[in-house]
């Protein structure tokens, strides 16, 4: 029994123990948990984070196709949830290139294959193919070029409309991360050692607006319990929220991961160059795994079908050590928040995700929370994939804080 099974199962009976049934406004009947608030001044803001999200028009793009005498396969474009499809969208792709691809070249495993692009899904893309016993993988990155995986929040949940036509594959593959995800928790995933390091979690999460379609889809094949109603007290003031929690939600820190994925791209001896990828001409290989994120329809000419979203967010320090009960380091909240027309032309749609950071170290800095964010539609990027200065918004980080002070009942500014 690992020591993390044992603080999961300590922390899960501490929250048993908290409960008590009560009866709500409308009758249900609501638990109630206590949350100690996150503190919210200047001195508790280590970083004000900017980045993209590779969005697509449609849920992603998962192309086949063959481009200057290539057969180039894409991986990309899942916009804020690239963690949580990310590792089933590989597998579907692998298994389209084994069954579809594979059988016509000549060197079979053999054969040279370039992944571009080393954030989640071409690290995860080059140790998976590494797995299956492919010889001759070369992956191109561009250290100049912007990820999104290390700036996300690692919130595992993603929902698509029933009935679209893409709805069933995106269901199997949030389910195949899910499991990856599950798998590494335990030690029995081929190449994510994630037991005591932090890298996943199974946490508590507390949401607005009741049940979640993204999380109903795990709790139905039974990798997750059902969730509960909860009135969450929080601690210090008079403000207590109806909410709908799931107990068991999974967690992923990607930062965290993306360095053990990165680690064991040089434990399996997989070269990594760091070289900018301007054309698929460039490449000498006859397959390519095109995993370039939010830049990914450049190099096929569908540059237009792309929805970079601006996220703003930031990073929490100096946070108590000993805050009581369920705090941003135990439990996730997640909260819709509003939408409206920002000054410089944007529509921003902006949300109260409050996660833990833990264990991120970055110049000699230690995280404890990431508190988020924005979604801007429709940036215009440079060629490394960062936000043009135009379409910046400072003002947004002021909102985020004001959206989060006003949920935990602190003074706005
Ligand atoms: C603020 C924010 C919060 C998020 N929160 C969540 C969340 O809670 N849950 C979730 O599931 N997802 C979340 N996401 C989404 C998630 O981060 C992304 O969908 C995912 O990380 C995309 O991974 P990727 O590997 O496709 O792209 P990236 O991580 O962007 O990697 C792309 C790689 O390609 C390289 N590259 C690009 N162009 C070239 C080129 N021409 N030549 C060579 N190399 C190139 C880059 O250097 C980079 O290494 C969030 C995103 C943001 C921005």
């Amino acid at each position: 029994v690992s020591l993390y099974t044992l603080i999961a199962f300590g922390f899960i009976l501490s929250i048993e123990l908290h409960h008590q049934a009560v009866s709500s406004d409308s009758n249900e009947e609501r638990l109630e948990h206590y949350y100690s608030p996150p503190l919210l001044e200047d001195e508790n803001i280590s970083k004000e984070g900017l980045c993209v999200r590779p969005g697509h028009t449609e849920p992603y793009d998962l192309s086949f196709e063959r481009l200057h005498n290539k057969q180039v396969i894409t991986i990309s474009g899942f916009g804020g949830s690239g963690i949580t499809v990310g590792e089933g969208a590989v597998h579907a792709q692998l298994e389209r290139f084994e069954s579809q691809v594979l059988p016509q070249l000549p060197y079979h495993r053999e054969t040279e294959i370039a992944i571009i692009g080393n954030g989640v899904i071409g690290s995860l893309t080059a140790l998976h193919l590494n797995n299956k016993g492919y010889k001759n993988i070369l992956v191109f990155t561009d250290q100049k070029s912007a990820s999104a995986t290390p700036n996300a929040g690692g919130y595992i949940a993603a929902s698509i409309a029933d009935g679209h036509p893409e709805a069933e594959q995106y269901k199997q593959m949030c389910l195949t991360t899910f499991k990856g995800f599950s798998a590494a928790f335990e030690g029995t995933h081929p190449f994510i050692d994630a037991q005591d390091k932090d890298i996943v979690r199974r946490l508590p999460v507390y949401r607005t607006g009741g049940k979640s379609a993204a999380l109903e889809n795990y709790v139905a094949q039974r990798l997750m319990k059902p969730g509960i109603n909860v009135k969450l007290h929080i601690l210090d003031t008079e403000v207590s929220h109806n909410l709908y929690c799931y107990e068991d939600a999974m967690y992923v820190n990607p930062r965290l991961l993306l360095q053990h994925l990165h680690h064991q791209v040089t434990r399996y001896q997989i070269p990594v160059v760091d070289r900018h990828i301007g054309y698929l001409s460039e490449i000498e290989a006859s397959v390519v795994f095109n995993c370039s994120g939010a830049l990914a329809g450049k190099l096929t000419g569908k540059q237009g079908s792309y929805i970079p979203t601006l996220g703003h967010y930031m990073l929490l320090h100096n946070q108590p050590e000993s805050a009581q009960g369920l705090n941003s380091s135990n439990s996730m909240i997640v909260a819709q928040g509003s939408e409206f027309a920002a000054n410089n032309g944007h529509n921003v749609s902006m949300s109260l995700n409050l996660l833990p950071k833990t264990g991120v170290k970055e110049e000699g800095e230690n995280y404890q929370a990431y508190l988020g964010g924005t979604f801007i539609k429709n940036v215009r990027l440079n060629r490394h994939g960062y936000v043009k200065k135009e379409n910046h918004y400072p003002e947004a980080f002021k909102h985020i804080l004001n959206n989060a002070r006003e949920f935990f009942g602190l003074p706005t500014s």
